[in-house]
């Protein structure tokens, strides 16, 4: 394939953006001063290298807050998606736990929100699981139907990271915003890749992280909303003043210049990177059902990530699948934890049967895949399973 001579193992191609994504090479740039030069605490009052640290902080939380229609400062910086979640649910329930004791979320939540509404119910809350339908689509009638005056929040994932399906968040905030119950939604794999708004979407509390959207890992933020209406939390850890008492510990400066320079470059080019984006996952679809066309396509075609396809090749395993093209870095749909294969929760909660879970694939695309990488991986996905199946 190529004329390099000594490339034994050449890189895969990555699939499964999802997952995680490369750090924008102008994200890096934008990084690289906060580990040299200016390596300052960003709480340090009493010199320029704390100045600096907070005027970088401060500016990537503008960047945040542009992304997301909000204000800056009703950005709380976290280590990531899951400690976002975390802050936000277990902070929402223990700030309104007097008067109201009831969370309502969905089956396909992300585990960060899953366990931590299951801590919540060992700890007496009330849980309401809402159901959704074979495309993965959570029902708005039956959370019109739980929501009540006892209900402190709701939370509803943005788009699934496994099948992509997007959410009606905007009608979920609106049941809630009329029943006084907050909307709590993990943004992460919608935030700079679908348009989203904290106001016209009616969301509360959202959570979303850098290393989703070609930023660093280990950074993250929390939506906090301030007003119409003011939702209060209550700290998870302790230890310092930082993030307006609601995060304690020494901010992760350039992780955070990173996630603003993320965000920004999202906000420039979402539309763009979009159009591009579905339209080269489009062919990827198109390749694959010409290759097999007994191939299935799970999650909603009208409603999902530009970057999301998730299929099912009948008849063959998707652990096998992968073994047989070890040049794709892609994943299976299905969870598989510590080597004991089960059922993904996303799936089962679908109603997909279990050997169309267990043939489901779940392909990526991101900012810098490419025309090649799309027709090369479609290639080698239908060797494969020709190969299999016979
Ligand atoms: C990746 C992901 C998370 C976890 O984010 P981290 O920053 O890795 O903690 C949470 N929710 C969704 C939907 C995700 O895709």
């Amino acid at each position: 394939m190529s004329d390099r001579a000594p490339c034994p193992d050449p890189m895969p191609i990555y699939l499964d953006n999802h997952a995680t994504t490369p750090v924008d090479p102008r994200v890096l740039d934008a990084m690289l001063p906060y580990f040299r030069e200016k390596f300052g605490n960003a709480s340090s009052r009493s010199h320029v290298f704390g100045w600096d640290a907070e005027k970088a902080v401060e500016r990537a939380r503008e960047q945040v807050a542009q992304l997301l229609g909000a204000e800056s400062r009703e950005i709380v910086f976290t280590s990531g998606a899951t400690e976002s979640n975390n802050l936000a649910i277990r902070g929402a329930v223990a700030a309104r736990r007097d008067v109201r004791d009831h969370i309502i979320t969905s089956p396909i939540e992300h585990p960060a929100v899953l366990d931590t509404v299951e801590s919540l119910r060992a700890a007496g809350v009330r849980v309401t699981v809402l159901p959704v339908d074979s495309l993965g689509r959570v029902s708005v009638d039956a959370a019109r139907a739980a929501a009540d005056e006892k209900t402190a929040l709701l939370s509803v994932m943005v788009a699934n990271n496994e099948i992509g399906t997007t959410q009606p968040v905007r009608e979920l905030g609106a049941i809630a915003e009329a029943c006084g119950a907050w909307l709590h939604s993990d943004a992460t794999q919608g935030v700079g890749r679908l348009p989203l708004n904290v106001i016209t979407d009616t969301i509360h509390l959202a959570s979303l992280t850098a290393h989703k959207i070609h930023g660093p890992q280990g950074a993250g933020a929390l939506y906090v909303r301030r007003r119409n209406p003011a939702v209060r939390l209550v700290a998870q850890n302790f230890g310092g003043s930082q993030e307006r008492g609601m995060r304690a510990g020494t901010l992760n400066v350039p992780g955070i210049v990173g996630l603003g320079m993320a965000c920004e470059l999202c906000r420039l080019e979402m539309d763009e990177e979009t159009a591009r984006v579905s339209s080269l996952r489009d062919r990827l679809r198109d390749r694959l059902q010409d290759g097999i066309p007994d191939l299935l396509e799970n999650g909603d075609p009208d409603g999902r990530l530009p970057g999301n396809l998730n299929i099912s090749i009948p008849g063959v395993e998707n652990t096998a699948l992968m073994m047989a093209v070890p040049e794709i870095a892609i994943s299976s749909g299905a969870a598989c934890a510590s080597g004991q294969l089960s059922m993904s929760h996303v799936m089962a909660a679908m109603g997909v049967n279990p050997s169309r879970a267990g043939s489901s694939l779940r392909f990526g695309l991101g900012r810098f895949t490419t025309e090649t990488e799309i027709a090369t991986a479609a290639d080698l996905v239908i060797a494969a399973a020709r190969q299999l199946r016979r």
